[in-house]
């Protein structure tokens, strides 16, 4: 199922793009929950995480590499949280795997 996702990576829409490598790309989230949250997705469509597969291993680790970096380039390498919805129920809004990357304020645990 393509995705408005599917579009930011086509350029097709707009958004802030602050990270792009072959694998992946992140982006400002258009309604952010806190001062820095950022959504790093992967090119490659995959609905949610429960639908990734074993060939899908080295793509998933890549998420998690980038999401350091792009962590590291916005100076909140010692304090961000990283985030995925699994499914409408907790509230997964957009089907395209992504990664919400959070930082800039306190954070509660457990989260709500
Ligand atoms: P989720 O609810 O986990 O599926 O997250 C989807 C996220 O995409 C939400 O935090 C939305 O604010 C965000 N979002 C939706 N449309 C856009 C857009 N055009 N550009 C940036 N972020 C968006």
């Amino acid at each position: 199922m393509t995705t408005l996702f599917s579009k930011i990576i086509a350029r097709e829409i707009p958004a802030d793009i602050i990270y792009e490598d072959e694998l992946c790309l992140a982006f400002r989230d258009i309604n952010p929950q806190a001062p820095i949250h950022v959504l790093l997705i992967p090119k490659q469509e995959i609905t949610k995480l429960v639908d990734a597969v074993a060939g899908d291993q080295a793509l998933l680790g890549h998420l998690l590499l980038a999401a350091g970096k792009v962590a590291r380039q916005l100076g909140v390498g010692d304090a961000f949280r990283l985030v995925v919805n699994n499914g409408a129920a907790v509230g997964q809004s957009v089907f395209h795997l992504h990664l919400h990357l959070l930082a800039g304020r306190p954070m509660h645990w457990p989260p709500g």
